[in-house]
C-alpha cells in the first residue's frame, strides 16, 4: 500500500510517499518564506495553491511511481492556520476523490512524534516538540498522547524569531539567535516562566527587547534569551519524564536544530537513565512524509473516514485524537 501525506498548517507545503511498511519513498516540500514579518495566514495559502502541483510531481518522480499507484491519501487535518489548513484538505480530497481512494485526516502534532518513533526507534518516548508554532510536552498514556505541558501563548520558536526581528536579527531568526549565543559571555537575567507544568514565553520575549533597547549587549542577551527558554523546556520535560518514569526522550520540531537546547535535553535524559533521540532535521520540521506514515497507522488500524467528515480543525488537541495503533 502507497499514501500520500499531504502537510498544510503553515509555511510548509509539503508531500510525502510512504509505503505499509513505513519506508519512505519521497518527502519532497516548499516552504514560504514571508517577505517581512510574520507568516500571513492568506498568503501562505496562496502559496500552497501555487506549489502543491509543483511539490506533487517532485514527490511522484522521486518515488518513482504513477498517481495512479496511490491507494490512500493522508492530510494535516490541525492544528495550524485555517487558509493553509482548509488548501491542503481541499487538494487532499480532490485527490482522493479523482483516484477513488479513501482518505484519512492526520494530527499534525501526533505525526510528529509518529515519524519519530518510526525513523529512529524510539518506542515510548517523552517528547518535546518545538517550533514556530507549536511547543508541548507529549507522551503516551492510558490510550492517547497526553500533553503533560505545552505553552500558554507564544511557542519557543515564534519567541526567538519575535526577538530576533524586533533587535534587527536578519531571518531566519532562531539559527541567527543560535549564532549569536555561542559569542554571548554574561547571563542577564530574564523573566523564568514555569505555571505547573505549562510554560510562558511572551513576557521573556517583551523583557528580552526591552533590555536590548535599554543598551544591553546583543551577545549576551541572545545567550541568556536561550539559557532561559530552553531551561524552562528542560524543566517540563524532566518532570514529565520523572512522573512517567518513560526511558526515552525525543526532541522534535524546527527548533531541534539547536545545539545548545539538544545537549541541555541529552544531559537531562542521560542523568534520567533515558535514550536520547533526535530525527534528522527533514523529518523534526514539516514534512509530508510524517502525514503519509501517521495515515497508514491510522487506516491500518481501521480508522475510516468519509469526504464530508473531513473538515479542518484548527485547534485540534494532541490529546483528543484516539490511537488505534498502540495499546494502552
Ligand atoms: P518549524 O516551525 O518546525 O518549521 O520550525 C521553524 C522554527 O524553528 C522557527 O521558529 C525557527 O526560528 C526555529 N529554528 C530553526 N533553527 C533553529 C536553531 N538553530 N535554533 C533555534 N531555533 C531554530
Ligand atoms: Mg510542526
Amino acid at each position: 500500500m502507497l499514501c500520500l501525506g499531504i502537510e498544510g498548517t503553515a509555511h510548509t507545503c509539503g508531500i510525502g510517499i510512504v509505503n505499509s511498511r513505513g519506508k519512505i519513498l519521497a518527502n519532497a516540500s516548499r516552504t514560504y518564506i514571508p517577505e517581512h514579518g510574520g507568516i500571513h495566514p492568506r498568503e501562505a495559502a496562496r502559496f500552497h495553491a501555487a506549489n502543491a502541483r509543483l511539490v506533487l510531481n517532485e514527490a511522484l518522480k522521486a518515488a518513482k511511481i504513477d498517481i495512479d499507484d496511490v491507494d490512500l491519501v493522508a492530510f494535516s487535518r490541525g492544528p495550524g492556520l485555517g487558509p493553509c489548513l482548509r488548501t491542503a484538505a481541499t487538494a487532499a480530497r480532490a485527490l482522493a476523490s479523482w483516484l477513488d481512494v479513501p482518505i484519512v485526516s492526520v494530527n499534525h502534532c501526533i505525526a510528529h512524534v509518529e515519524i519519530g518513533r518510526l525513523t529512529e526507534g524510539a518506542k515510548d518516548p517523552v517528547t518535546l516538540y518545538v517550533s514556530g508554532g507549536n511547543t508541548q510536552v507529549i507522551a503516551f498514556d492510558a490510550g492517547r498522547y497526553r500533553v503533560f505541558g505545552e505553552t500558554l501563548d507564544i511557542p519557543v520558536g515564534n519567541c526567538l524569531d519575535v526577538f530576533a526581528r524586533e533587535v534587527g536579527i536578519p531571518h531566519p531568526g532562531g539559527p541567527n539567535v543560535e549564532r549569536l549565543a555561542r559569542e554571548g559571555k554574561h547571563y542577564i537575567p530574564l523573566p523564568y516562566v514555569v505555571k505547573g507544568m505549562d510554560l510562558s514565553f511572551s513576557g521573556l520575549m517583551t523583557e528580552a527587547v526591552r533590555k536590548h533597547r535599554a543598551g544591553s549587549n546583543l551577545r549576551d542577551l541572545c545567550f541568556s534569551l536561550q539559557e532561559t527558554a530552553f531551561a524552562a523546556l528542560i524543566e517540563v520535560t524532566e518532570r514529565a519524564v520523572a512522573h512517567t518514569e518513560k526511558r526515552e526522550v525525543m526532541l522534535t520540531g524546527g527548533v531541534a536544530a539547536n545545539k545548545r537546547l539538544r545537549e541541555m535535553l541529552k544531559l537531562m535524559a542521560r542523568e534520567h537513565h533515558a535514550k536520547f533521540f533526535v530525527p534528522p532535521m527533514e523529518l523534526c520540521a514539516d514534512n509530508g512524509a510524517m502525514i503519509g506514515w501517521t495515515g497508514v497507522l491510522a487506516y491500518r488500524h481501521g480508522v475510516r473516514q468519509k469526504l464530508k467528515d473531513t473538515g479542518v480543525m484548527q485547534r485540534w488537541r494532541t490529546d483528543q485524537v484516539d490511537i488505534p495503533w498502540r495499546n494502552r
